[in-house]
């Protein structure tokens, strides 16, 4: 039955701005949870008779780069709305927020769907205040004004998702490009990043629109898919028995597996929206936009470790995923000139130096390059020294551990020199060493000689022994081929 239809899905996504203080008030803004509630409240986000808005530059200044992240127009003139509404976690009975004229419009967000590139279209970005959280224990209800205040965007897009993996790939893109602008950590089981799915059905091959569900509560990357199946489903089966969808706002239990019909669907009027009176047109400067311009996105870089430097599919993504990591990698690239070596030190040396030493960034999956202890310089050097044959890749890992526990204060060369690690390729002194060897050994070169030729292995592992673990095997391998 499930492809005798078509879904057709929109999201709203609310994400947390990243700034100290919150949208118009002085108060600390709630990006983490506050220790106890009501802690940061003051006249004017508990709307006190007579307390006025002030806008935080700062609330702006991140948008705006969100706005260029997600590759959308950023509107020199935008205006605040009053929203009304009634309800116990919004003192002042009215959300400031932007309907009419949104700071931020038509972009596109890029994101990788299976092995694909796909382009999802953005409507808008607004700007508003959230509301406080309300905590219902036993027959009493309790309310924390921490978040009361606080800075949002809205992002909303175009209905052009056609499956979960759609929306999933969407979401990761979209928490990469706010965490690689800056303007917030994008953390959804923090509350950071809150999804609506707008959903509807129709036939293959149809272009109307017809009603939409909007399905909120949604408080996870894995919750999405299931209640997106469950709402694909549940349509179906009312238009199969003869029915049409109502369009409604149902929340999402994730526990049950179910959603349940929260309203239905509210017009505008029922907000009575009207130019915010305590604020004027927010007024920003071209300079101001185009100081915040953004150029390569996680998607371009990470298509480029693909295509130009052929990494695999997995590392590129890896090395895209934040703008600390991917930075410090293109520099490592651009001091070595090696692509491939650069990927494979970080992914695997330095990523299991920094496991070991517990250096974890405040994402869970990402390691934190930003205080590494070592510069891009001397890890570049590591792998010079390694194509010249002067370091052997083994003894390099011991290198780039002393970097990184000596602090600033590491020098590669250095430490190759003091711990005796330097390869020597000397032509001269390896035959020297290997003659020595062979004639140390006698009985074991008349038994290769006679045919034992398993012993090769033992005479280049006393060559190495001989030289302290400094000689280069390849060449020690082709020198004592030479004299046997
Ligand atoms: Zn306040």
């Amino acid at each position: 039955m499930e492809n005798q239809y078509e879904i057709v899905m929109g999201l709203e996504t609310h994400v947390r701005i990243k700034s100290e203080t919150k949208m118009f008030c002085a108060c600390r803004n709630a990006v983490e949870l506050a220790d106890e509630p009501n802690l940061h409240t003051c006249p004017y986000c508990m709307a006190f008779p007579g307390a006025l808005p002030v806008l935080n530059e700062r609330v702006i200044d991140l948008a705006v780069r969100a706005g260029q992240a997600l590759r959308c127009t950023v509107n020199e003139t935008s205006i605040f709305d009053r929203k009304s509404y009634f309800y116990p976690d919004n003192p002042s009975g009215f959300q400031i927020t932007q309907l009419y004229h949104p700071i931020v419009q038509h972009g596109v967000v890029r994101a990788m769907v299976g092995d694909e590139v796909k382009s999802f279209k953005i409507e808008r970005m607004h700007i508003e205040a959230d509301a406080g959280k309300l905590i219902h224990s036993g027959n009493k209800t309790l309310c924390d004004y921490n978040r009361a205040g606080s800075p949002l965007m809205e992002i909303v897009t175009e209905p052009d998702f056609r499956s979960k993996e759609d929306v999933i790939g969407y979401l990761e893109e979209l928490q990469k490009l706010m965490r690689w602008c800056g303007a917030s950590n994008a953390d959804m089981e923090k509350g950071q990043l809150r999804c609506d799915v707008n959903i509807s059905i129709r036939k293959p091959g149809e272009t109307i629109l017809n009603n939409r569900v909007e399905l909120k509560n949604i408080n996870s990357f894995s919750a999405i898919g299931r209640a997106i199946d469950n709402e694909f489903k549940r349509q179906i089966k009312i238009v199969e028995a003869g029915g049409k969808v109502p369009q409604e706002t149902r929340g999402w239990d994730d526990e049950k597996g179910m959603s349940s019909s929260q309203r239905s669907k509210e017009d505008a009027m029922d907000y009575r929206y009207f130019p915010e009176p305590d604020l004027p047109p927010l007024v920003i400067s071209k300079e101001f936009i185009e100081a915040r311009a953004i150029g390569d996105l996680p998607i371009d870089r990470r298509m480029k470790y693909v295509n130009e430097y052929k990494l695999q599919a997995d590392d590129a993504r890896i090395l895209s995923a934040s703008r600390e990591l991917s930075d410090f990698y293109e520099e490592l690239v651009k001091l070595s000139g090696d692509a491939k070596k650069s990927c494979s030190y970080i992914t695997t040396i330095l990523f299991k130096i920094m496991q070991d030493y517990n250096i974890r960034s405040v994402f869970w999956d990402i390691h934190d390059f930003t205080n590494l202890s070592f510069s891009t310089n001397e890890l570049a050097e590591v792998i010079n020294l390694v194509n010249k044959d002067e370091l052997s890749s083994t003894n390099s890992k011991i290198v780039i551990e002393e970097l990184f526990k000596r602090w600033k204060d590491g020098n590669t060369n250095k430490i190759i020199d003091e711990l005796h690690l330097r390869q020597v390729s000397d032509t001269g002194a390896l035959k020297t060493i290997a003659e020595r060897v062979l004639a140390d050994n006698p009985g074991q070169v008349a038994e290769y000689k006679s045919g034992k030729e398993n012993l090769f292995g033992f005479f280049v592992g006393q060559c190495m022994k001989a030289s302290a673990g400094q000689g280069n095997p390849k060449m020690f391998t082709e020198i004592l081929k030479g004299i046997l």
